[in-house]
């Protein structure tokens, strides 16, 4: 790429946003897409022949946990960037649940100038916090962390217990015009809980947690949402419930949007159990398949993949919650939760489309002008003059995930030795290459 040219030749060009789904080429220059089309030629770029592969939009994750500054043994900023470079993102938002937490404009500005540092080709955006330190009683200055450059709110890991809490931060967040990205959790009701409410659980012996602990919040911050006029953004949304409150509310022409995340799209609170060889019954769980909110029922997920389809759903986001192996190897009580997602997310999700389930536009659009929509960002598109941020898909490749492999820290997945079909082979960050497979040849 010595004059800044880069070709991408015989891709199928998918890009939703501007209602393009056919083969050609795109020519990147200077950082930027200058074109796309059929036969383009020029002089002296360097050249990526995508016959067989996709080429869309570089992917937006709305929620993940980079873990730096504080829990750097989990996840760093770099460790974080090269694995979500690698499953097809470009744009990341990292969660404030940091230690200290991001609830000042020195610790946003901080996050900032680490990733303009350790990963100069991942766009890195934080969150800020609603409250002061995440404690829920005070709220954290949000006029002075949106100037740091914050690009929402979120107590993440915790919701804003304290309803007048929450109702202050909407008014404010309504007046700088920034999603609130809300953890819906009831924590009087989730308390002591540690997996989906239901027989898994009773055959566990574990306590669950209703899908009600859920769905009250998500009525309780529509009501705010309505009362304030703020932008509500629901994350990690899991229950059939809560996605009929947030399809009434749009309904009603409020602005509420919500993400799912592809382990809430694809496994069932049965996926809990462990299923050990040469054991007929057993009551062995995996810890690796406890997540918050948890995994739940198969009628969730149904109902789930019905909001994507149907278009209630606006986002996929992975909720990238690396941990140690150690955080994992415990009773499942004691275990705490998350799965390191960026890398399994792409393949996980196409078994939907394999199915027949979801479209692979849908798909794209919940992972490119979905989350762009939300962030009120320029990127999430092919279109000429755009940030050159691309990713090239094998859609049918087949590969089998080996957690000893990842560029993430965290290898805490229940996908570890899952066969998916679907894989990133290149990801293109402001027109330079910040993930290649192997067998992705550059002329
Ligand atoms: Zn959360
Ligand atoms: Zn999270």
């Amino acid at each position: 790429m010595t004059n800044n040219l880069l070709l991408i030749k015989n891709a199928r060009i998918l890009d939703p946003g501007a209602g393009i789904d056919d083969t050609g080429d795109i020519l990147i220059a200077e950082g930027k897409i200058s074109k796309t089309g059929k036969d383009i030629t020029a002089a002296g770029a360097a050249t990526i022949d995508a016959s067989g592969l996709v080429a869309c939009p570089g992917f937006i994750d709305l929620h993940c946990h980079l873990r730096q500054p504080g829990y750097e043994n989990k996840e760093t900023i770099a460790s974080g960037a090269a694995a979500a470079a690698r499953g097809g993102y470009t744009t990341i938002c990292c969660m404030p649940n940091t230690n200290p937490p991001l609830d000042s404009a020195a610790t946003i500005s901080y996050v900032r100038e680490l990733a303009a540092r350790d990963a100069p080709l991942v766009r890195i955006l934080p969150v800020g916090c609603i409250t002061a330190g995440r404690a829920g009683k005070e709220l954290a200055n949000l006029t002075e962390l949106a100037g740091a450059g914050c690009v929402g709110f979120s107590d993440d890991g915790s919701p804003v217990s304290d309803t007048r809490i929450m109702s202050l931060a909407m008014e404010n967040t309504a007046v700088l015009d920034l999603p609130v990205i809300d953890h819906c959790e009831d924590l009087n009701l989730s308390q002591g809980g540690h997996m989906n409410d239901g027989w898994v659980a009773a055959r566990l012996g574990l306590k669950g947690i209703p899908a009600a602990a859920e769905e009250i919040m998500v009525a309780r911050d529509i009501a705010l949402c309505e009362l304030t006029g703020a932008k509500l953004h629901v994350t990690h949304m899991s229950t059939a419930g809560s996605l009929q409150l947030i399809r009434e509310a749009k309904q009603r022409g409020l602005k509420v949007t919500c993400d799912v995340t592809p382990h809430n799209l694809t496994l069932t609170h049965e996926r809990v159990m462990k299923t050990q060889e040469g054991l007929q019954t057993t009551l062995a769980y995996d810890t690796n398949a406890r997540v918050n909110p948890p995994l739940r029922s198969p009628a969730d997920i149904e109902a789930l993949i019905g909001g994507i389809a149907d278009g209630t759903i606006d986002v996929v986001a992975t909720d990238h919650a690396p941990h140690t192996a150690e955080d994992k190897l415990c009773e499942f009580e004691n275990a705490v939760s998350g799965i390191s997602g960026f890398e399994t997310a792409f393949g996980v999700l196409m078994s939907l489309v394999h199915s027949g389930r979801i479209s692979l536009n849908a798909l794209v659009t919940c992972l490119t002008t979905g989350p762009a929509r939300v962030l009120r960002d320029n990127a999430g598109t092919l279109k000429p003059g755009a940030c050159a941020d691309l990713v090239l898909l094998d859609t049918g490749r087949e590969w089998t995930v080996d957690v000893q492999d990842f560029l993430s820290k965290g290898r805490n997945t229940p996908f570890a030795g899952c066969k998916l079909k679907g894989m990133v082979m290149a990801t293109i960050s402001s027109g330079q290459l910040s993930w290649r497979h192997s067998s992705v040849r550059i002329s």
